[in-house]
This record gives structure tokens, C-alpha cells and sequence, in this order.
């Protein structure tokens, strides 16, 4: 099990969060209320922004390559807090 660099708990996995384009249709039903139907959600073409820790939400990196390296339990360079 590999530890969170920043609050250093045990972490199994990493959140990996994207950009994502919804796509979807607003349409009127009989009674005039709206729904929204939803066809496609496009995630291939928005980059990934950024994997944070389950535990304590920081960003450990924003590449993917980085972040599997990390599960694998690999020393790598910390992101700092820009706040
Ligand atoms: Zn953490």
C-alpha cells in the first residue's frame, strides 16, 4: 500500500479528475416542463487536470504517468500548494 505524499494515510487508488463535455437535449413535455435528455459525454478530448488523494483531496500531480507511479509505490517530485 502506498501513502499520500501530503497527509501520508495508506491510499489504494488516486482520483483522477477531467474536464468533460455533456452534450444533451433541452426539450418541453406536454405540460411545458423541461428535461434534458443526455446523449453523449466526451472525455477523450478534454486533458486530465489533475489526481488528488481520496483522503485529503490534495493534488499529488496532474500527469498520468506520475500518478502511476505513485501507486506503484515510487518516489516522486511533490506538487506544491500554489495557495
Ligand atoms: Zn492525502
Amino acid at each position: 500500500m502506498v501513502r499520500c505524499p501530503k497527509c501520508n494515510e495508506e491510499i489504494g487508488y488516486l482520483i483522477e479528475r477531467r474536464e468533460a463535455e455533456t452534450r444533451c437535449r433541452l426539450l418541453l413535455d406536454e405540460r411545458g416542463d423541461s428535461h434534458r435528455l443526455y446523449r453523449e459525454q466526451i472525455y477523450d478530448s478534454f486533458p486530465v487536470t489533475e489526481y488528488q488523494c481520496p483522503r485529503c483531496r490534495h493534488v499529488t500531480c496532474s500527469d498520468e504517468c506520475v500518478a502511476i507511479a505513485l501507486l506503484q509505490g515510487k518516489e516522486i517530485v511533490p506538487v506544491v500548494d500554489s495557495w
